[in-house]
């Protein structure tokens, strides 16, 4: 188990390779969600912070040691980040779980895993090229550029701290853009802590990442709508998410919106039953379903589901809450005090609306494993597609059932929500997988699976659930702009009133 110091961690931010305070000087406290107890001081920053912060990504943008460095040159330094990741990732880990309560086993994979990303767009750093575009005028060269974007301001949320911010940070260094990061007010500080540990010694240039640490709309509205940001990566909320591109839209920046989720995990009576309850299980209990992707809809075919809710409710029960610094506790708290009253309330909902609560239902008590900001994992049946528990994002350990009768109408209730971020397909039939997975309207489908993620597979949502992609390939395209450059060879002349068309 991890101790837990009593007096209070001070965090100072990182701003044009500095450490700082507030301008203000005033700081908040960041909360351990399983004690309850504050641990750590952050920084409050505000606009005027925001403003420093931007001049200092575009100085580094615009001049000095960062657009003179070699595409290869960038390259070795997003490996070099990736190999201090790797070196501290047990600690990262352990800040992170700390700071957002989330399971060590779950924590440490991510921050295992983090490095990948710095490898792979590392490699693809000067693999980015424009292109000789054939001309259809004899004297004409033609060719384009593919150029960064410029200052990105990343805005995150508190479920998974710092692996969202890398999925943002490496294509965008790898583009060669520079940077402002706006961590989630109730997770700040493996970000800070990462900054020390990797950004620092790495050696990456001043003003290249800089972070502003603070209250959402305080620090995050000046930094949508500052003049020098041209690009906002926002992963959160839709509510916030829909602010944050109108904001954006005054400035015709271009933003990439990671949003909430409601996503369909569908069972087929031809499935592998036990595979498919374990799956169940870890789409809505793993993170404590505080997670985007979670398959907090469970479809499942009338000719199984009673069986099926059985199964369901036996292993859910056997979840082992407590401390999630222990590498055997598989349900941990609730991150915020907010978060925690927002899932109670969906469970009064649920229970209002006339769905029947199979299981948990309410927070668990000390005796059960859990504590201040703990739920138990719970489990509504009958409900229907049309209720506010089927169709609104609780970001909890909440599982609406929900009985279909074929694939005709799993793929109805599947797609009649406004998100379109994940789903889950459990079937043994290939034709089915593949068509099912074809008709639902979402990013990502997993077939046997869930929850799987890489960096070399884009993800991202479909409808209320986002904009563009991050991770593979595709995601750099987010981080670059496309120059077109026309060298005549030939004579000047001709009439310079009229457009020249060939
Ligand atoms: P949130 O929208 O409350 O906050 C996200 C970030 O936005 C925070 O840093 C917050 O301080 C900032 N913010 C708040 N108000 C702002 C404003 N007016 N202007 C600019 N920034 C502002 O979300 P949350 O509660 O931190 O995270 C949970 C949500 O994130 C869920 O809906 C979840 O589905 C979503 N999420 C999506 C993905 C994905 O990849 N699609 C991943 C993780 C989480």
């Amino acid at each position: 188990m991890q101790d837990r110091p009593t007096k209070l961690k001070e965090y100072q931010t990182y701003i044009d390779g500095k450490w700082c305070d507030a301008s203000s000087g005033k700081k908040f406290q960041t909360f351990d969600p399983y004690t309850g107890e504050p641990w750590a001081l952050i920084p409050e920053c505000d606009a005027k912070d925001v403003g420093t912060a931007c001049e200092a990504a575009w100085r580094a943008f615009d001049k000095g040691p960062w657009p003179a460095m070699s595409q290869t040159a960038r390259g070795k330094l997003l490996r070099r980040i990736g190999g201090l990741i790797e070196k501290h990732a047990e600690h990262l880990a352990q800040i992170e779980v700390r700071d957002n309560g989330k399971l060590m086993s779950e924590m440490h994979a991510q921050t295992k895993y983090l490095p990948e990303w710095f490898y792979y767009y590392g490699g693809l750093a000067d693999k980015i090229q424009g292109a000789v575009v054939p001309s259809d005028r004899p004297d004409h060269f033609t060719y384009t550029l593919k150029e960064p974007v410029g200052v990105c301001a990343f805005i995150t949320p508190w479920n998974s701290p710092l692996m969202l911010v890398g999925w943002k940070l490496a294509p965008a260094l790898a583009a060669g853009c520079t940077v402002i990061i706006k961590p989630s007010e109730f997770t700040t500080a493996s970000l800070l802590e990462f900054m020390k540990l990797v950004i620092e010694p790495a050696e990456v240039p001043p003003g290249v990442i800089n972070v502003v640490t603070g209250y959402g709309a305080v620090v995050g509205e000046p930094l949508v709508t500052h003049p020098k940001v041209a690009k906002v990566a926002f992963t959160g909320g839709t509510a916030t998410g829909a602010r944050v591109n109108e904001l954006a839209a005054k400035t015709f920046k271009k933003v990439s919106l990671e949003l909430g989720g409601k996503s369909p995990n569908i069972v087929f009576d031809d499935c592998i039953l036990d595979d498919a309850v374990s799956g169940a299980i870890s789409g809505i209990f793993a993170a404590t379903g505080q997670t985007c992707i979670a398959g907090s809809r469970l479809l499942l075919q009338e000719s199984i589901h009673d069986q099926f809710v059985e199964k369901l409710v036996a292993m859910a029960k056997q979840a082992r809450l407590g401390d999630p610094s222990k590498l055997e506790t598989q349900v941990g708290p609730v991150t915020t005090p907010p978060q925690y009253a927002k899932i109670l309330s969906y469970i009064d909902i649920a229970k209002g609306e006339g769905a029947k609560c199979v299981l948990g239902g309410g927070p668990a008590t000390k005796e059960e494993g859990g504590g201040k900001y703990f739920v138990k994992p719970t489990i509504f049946t009958g409900v229907n597609n049309k209720m506010r528990i089927a169709q609104e994002e609780v970001f909890g350990p909440v599982l609406s059932v929900i009985k279909f009768r074929d694939e005709e109408e799993a793929v109805a209730i599947a797609n009649d929500i406004a998100y379109g971020l994940g789903a889950g397909i459990w079937t043994q039939s290939v034709r089915r997988a593949t068509s099912v997975s074809k008709r639902i309207r979402a990013g990502t489908v997993w077939v046997n699976t869930y929850r799987a993620v890489s960096f070399l597979m884009p993800f991202g949502g479909y409808k209320a659930s986002g904009l563009g992609r991050e991770n593979g390939a595709e995601a750099i395209e987010g981080y670059l702009q496309t120059k077109s450059v026309w060298i005549n060879n030939g004579p000047g002349g001709g009439n310079p009133f009229i457009m020249k068309t060939s």
